[in-house]
């Protein structure tokens, strides 16, 4: 048994995980990350990073970093299929997952924060905190964090059983080789379609499909190019030509996973999809994870190793705001689909002709952690 009994125990270097690992160091609290894959996810997909997870980054002082090797789109495009509905302004950086995880790695490493890889958690025991691993190792620790990402092992241990259902979406996912300097949306009847650039020669391709044919719910689950072909409008297809070419497509099924209303238990608190799991139809999973990762770690550095005054702060924070996201997620995929003609006009309309667009983004993307921490203290 290894005694780090005075470390907090981050369990995923994922984004939450990776993410408090850099506030605590920042705040000179002891703490270490175990992973259970020999390295930071390879994953080739994209991710957009909007302002309220970008104050995170600022606050990690990241932000340059990251910006020199992502996309820095200025505008969002709205398109019906393929004809123009409206554009925005927008403040984002698209990315791809891999820059942002080794963004987050390097800076940790730099403050000499400590990383244990091939470290699979397994079990562990509330009471006197020790945490076993799939290698046989064991840790004593001073609390747990929880930061494993969707298919939780700590949420389906100490929180809910409860398997997720399908949720009439799957989603195709590709990287693409080409240049685009803005975001584009896609909205058709029964699909819709995201694409933004993550570096200055490569482009994020994402479709979601409604249909009643469930898919695996896995990142890893390869797809070709005909069955997407048979998904999409062939001018969607032919818009974004070097899909044909790209023989690393995949495709998931997008499953709904219960409401959370425990966000910590005895000695684990729960950060990200751990804590959360939504939809992705808003692009909001990895904000949250990085907004959670700011409030819980600076509540660490506030109430020091009071960890009742932490949790129940962190809490009363990041629930109402959690559940928010969560409904507005789920809302927000039917009405990327929407089928029926006249609401289809009245969708448009209301995009082009009115602030929805920016009332709806500014709820969610005005939102700044440490101003939510000074509110409760
Ligand atoms: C199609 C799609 C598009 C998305 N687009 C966006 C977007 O544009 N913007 C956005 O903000 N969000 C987006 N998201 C959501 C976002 O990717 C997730 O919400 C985010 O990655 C969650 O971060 P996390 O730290 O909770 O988990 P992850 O980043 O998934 O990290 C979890 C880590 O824990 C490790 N782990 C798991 N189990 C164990 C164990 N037992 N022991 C040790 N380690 C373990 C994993 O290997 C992994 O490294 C999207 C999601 C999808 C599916």
């Amino acid at each position: 048994m290894e005694d780090y009994s005075k470390h907090i125990a981050i369990i995923g270097a994922g984004i939450s995980g990776l993410a408090l690992g850099n506030i605590l160091k920042k705040n000179n609290i002891p703490c270490v990350i175990f992973e259970r894959y020999s390295d930071i996810s390879e994953h080739g997909a994209g991710i957009s990073i909007s302002p309220n997870g970008l104050t995170v980054l600022k606050e990690l002082n990241l932000l340059k970093d990251l910006k020199d090797i992502s996309g820095n789109p200025k505008d969002a495009i709205f398109y019906s299929n393929l004809k123009k509905i409206t554009q925005i302004d927008v403040n984002v950086i698209t990315t791809s997952r891999k820059s942002l995880y080794k963004v987050l790695l390097n800076k940790y490493i730099a403050m000499n924060g400590e990383i244990f890889f091939n470290h699979q958690l397994i079990d562990f025991n509330l009471d006197n905190k020790n945490i076993l691993f799939s290698n046989n190792l064991s840790y004593r620790v001073s609390h747990i964090a929880a930061c494993d990402g969707i298919r939780s092992i700590c949420r389906e241990k100490f929180i809910d059983q409860t398997q997720p259902t399908y949720s009439g979406y799957s989603v195709w996912r590709a990287i693409l080789d080409k240049e685009q300097a803005e975001i584009r949306f896609h909205l058709g009847s029964n699909f819709h379609v995201v694409t933004y650039p993550i570096s200055n020669n490569q482009t994020s391709f994402v479709a979601a499909i409604k249909t009643d044919k469930e898919e695996k719910d896995s990142w890893k689950q390869k797809g070709s190019i005909k069955d997407l072909e048979s998904d999409l409008p062939f001018e969607i297809i032919q818009e974004y030509e070097s899909l044909k070419e790209n023989d690393e497509i995949y495709k998931w099924g997008v499953y709904i996973r219960p409401e959370i209303d425990l966000l910590f238990k005895e000695n684990i608190t729960f950060l990200g999809d751990a804590a959360h799991p939504i939809v992705p139809f808003i692009g909001q999973g990895g904000c949250l994870a990085l907004e959670d990762a700011s409030i819980f770690g600076n509540l660490v550095s506030l109430y020091k190793n009071d960890y009742l005054k932490i949790q129940e702060a962190y809490k009363r924070i990041r629930l109402p705001r959690v559940k928010k996201i969560h409904h507005s997620s789920i809302s927000q995929g039917r009405l990327n689909h929407i089928k029926n003609p006249i609401l289809k006009i009245v969708r448009n309309f209301m995009m082009k002709y009115t602030n929805i667009i920016s009332i709806t983004t500014s709820k969610i993307w005005n939102y700044d952690p440490s101003s939510e921490i000074k509110k409760i203290i």
